[in-house]
Parts: C-alpha cells; sequence; structure tokens
C-alpha cells in the first residue's frame, strides 16, 4: 500500500477471533495471541518450546480482543472513515488474513443479530440515518454496485447474468484513470434498498461455487458505495460533492503467502497473486486520485497451529502502517 501521497491516510487495526469449539478441544495450551487494548499491541507467543524468541510484540492503531464486539470496532475504527465519505472523500475498508479468521464476520457479520451486524449493514445504517437528518436542501443520491474477483478476472455480482457474463474490463481512461468498464450501478433509496441489492450480489457469488467456502477464500468480494450530495451554493448554484466507499473482503492470505506448493497449486498462487494487483488496480481506479482514507482491519485466529500464518499476517499489517 502507498502512503507517499500526504492527502493519503492508511490506519492499520488487529481483531482477533475467539478460539472456536474445535480448537478449544485440541487441548489446554490456549491461544498464542495476547493484545493489550490500552497500547494497541498484539503479543504474538511462539509455541514451539525451543524458540530462541519466545514472544513477539507489535504496535497498531488499534487492537480488537475475543471478547471485542462488532458496533466497538465500527464506532471507533470505521466511523470516522464513513464521515469523511458522508463529507466527500474516498474510503477504502478491507478485511486481510487467513481463511476462518473473521474476515466476511467482521465485514457483514450476522444481520439478523443486531449485536453481530458487522461493518457493512453498520455503514448502511449510518449512511442513511445521516441523510435522514441533513438539511432539506441538500440532496442525496446513493449508488451501489458489487463484485468480485476471482483468478485475475473481475466479475460484476449484479448482473443478472452473472453465472454466464463475460469478465469485466478495466480500462485506462486518459483522464479519469483506470475504471471498471460495464459495471451495474444501483440507485439505493433506503437501507432496505441497499440490503437487497448486497443480497442479490450474495446470492450471485454462491451460484456456481460448488464449494462456498473455497470459493469465498480464493477470490476478493468489493461492495461499492457512492454518496452524491447536491446543495444550492451561496452563489445559487448547484454544488455538487461526491464521496466512494469501498468495502473489501479479500481472499485468504494463505494463498499468497504459502511457500512449496507445486504444480497447479502453484499456478493457482500465482494468479492469486496477479488477483491481487487486479484488485489494486480496482481500488486505486475507485480512489480516483484525490484525497483518500483507507482502513486495513488485519484478522487473526488464536490458535497455536496457525502460528506461522498469523506472524505473516502481523508482519504484513506491520508493513502497510
Ligand atoms: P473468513 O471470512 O476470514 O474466512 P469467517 O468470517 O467466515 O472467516 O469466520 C470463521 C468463523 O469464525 C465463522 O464461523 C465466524 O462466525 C467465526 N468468527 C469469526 N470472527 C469472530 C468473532 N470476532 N467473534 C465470534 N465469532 C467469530
Ligand atoms: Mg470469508
Amino acid at each position: 500500500m502507498s502512503k507517499t501521497k500526504s492527502s493519503e491516510s492508511v490506519k492499520v487495526v488487529v481483531r482477533c477471533r475467539p478460539l472456536n469449539r474445535k480448537e478449544e478441544s485440541n487441548g489446554p495450551a490456549g491461544g498464542i495471541v495476547q493484545m493489550d487494548l490500552r497500547l494497541g499491541q498484539v503479543i504474538l507467543r511462539n509455541p514451539r518450546a525451543s524458540a530462541s524468541e519466545p514472544q513477539k510484540t507489535f504496535t497498531f492503531d488499534a487492537v480488537y480482543d475475543a471478547n471485542s464486539k462488532q458496533r466497538d470496532l465500527y464506532d471507533e475504527s470505521v466511523r470516522p472513515l464513513i464521515d469523511s465519505v458522508l463529507a466527500g472523500f474516498n474510503g477504502t475498508i478491507f478485511a486481510y488474513g487467513q481463511t476462518g479468521t473473521g474476515k466476511t464476520y467482521t465485514m457483514q457479520g450476522a444481520w439478523l443479530d443486531p449485536e453481530k451486524r458487522g461493518v457493512i449493514p453498520n455503514a448502511f445504517d449510518h449512511i442513511f440515518t445521516h441523510i435522514s437528518r441533513s438539511q432539506s436542501d441538500k440532496q442525496y443520491l446513493v449508488r451501489a454496485s458489487y463484485l468480485e474477483i476471482y483468478l485475475e478476472e473481475v466479475r460484476d455480482l449484479l448482473d443478472p447474468n452473472h453465472g454466464n457474463a463475460r469478465a469485466l474490463e478495466l480500462r485506462e481512461n486518459p483522464e479519469s484513470g483506470v475504471y471498471v468498464r460495464d459495471l451495474t450501478s444501483c440507485v439505493c433509496k433506503s437501507i432496505k434498498e441497499i440490503e437487497e441489492v448486497m443480497n442479490v450480489g450474495n446470492q450471485a457469488r454462491a451460484v456456481g461455487a460448488t464449494d462456498m467456502n473455497e470459493h469465498s477464500s480464493r477470490s476478493h468480494a468489493l461492495f461499492l458505495i457512492t454518496v452524491e450530495c447536491s446543495q444550492p451554493g451561496p452563489d445559487g448554484r448547484k454544488h455538487i460533492r461526491v464521496g466512494r466507499l469501498n468495502l473489501v473482503d479479500l481472499a485468504g492470505s494463505e494463498r499468497q503467502a504459502k511457500t512449496g506448493v507445486q504444480g497447479e497449486r502453484l499456478k493457482e498462487a500465482a494468479k492469486i497473486n496477479l488477483s491481487l494487483s487486479a484488485l489494486g488496480n480496482v481500488i486505486s481506479a475507485l480512489a480516483d486520485g484525490r484525497s483518500s482514507h483507507t482502513v486495513m482491519v488485519a484478522t487473526l485466529g488464536p490458535a497455536p497451529q496457525h502460528y506461522d500464518e498469523t506472524l505473516t499476517t502481523l508482519r504484513y499489517a506491520n508493513r502497510a502502517k
């Protein structure tokens, strides 16, 4: 991730999910991830008894432990970014981590349980509540797109022909930069409508996937929201302000990191790396060259058998700061 322009800001937070039942039944060793919430630190214990360095400490903008609430993460780490989108800036939130560590839980969560609603439904509430309370001379237009990147191909999840639709192309325009050609965009007038758009896209994602877990661990899902606000200025003319929000649930990080894979698996690992570069293009296309804010949520599991992956995620997140 680039931080060279002063108009860009990147905030990195780390979240660790609870041990699951299977991991708990593996023995009394417990988790290897400890957090100091006040200092924003993650302390990772090396489960190998002979390790020369028994623990490593990393510091981030914020850390969320197994007891953290969806709402806390939203209010502290996401809300300011959504406010900046409502003010006309561009924002990106992405979840990064090994499969099974809580990327989808963090981004989507369980919609029907108010305690478990993730970043995306909370952002929907936030945006539409803001609009309903705004001054009456402001007119808002909210549009949503939903796409996935699977093996280097960009697919439109809102296209009714999703299953057999051609992959979308990234095009470059000398004026406006990179963009996704022919991407469907739906006008949403309420929380209900934008939730419906998300549901349609989630269903399209599952269609054709023989194993949904496998599919989601290999593909990136991007939900994109544009908030346009027009208001008469002091000169009587209409002023238009546009903020863009990119909500990204990345493919499992393990595929890019794993070494020692051979043959088909290696080709696939290479393709997923390529697909990360396609993602980079899409995100920079969406960032549009103006000031932008990014929040990266790196997700971890606490189990000892994932020590290497967890360390890799922490190092990657540490470099992104
Ligand atoms: P990923 O998308 O990274 O592959 P998931 O979000 O699907 O991972 O999470 C894997 C499992 O762990 C799911 O059953 C999910 O409900 C659970 N889980 C993840 N994070 C948390 C959390 N913070 N608290 C409780 N359960 C969680
Ligand atoms: Mg997932």
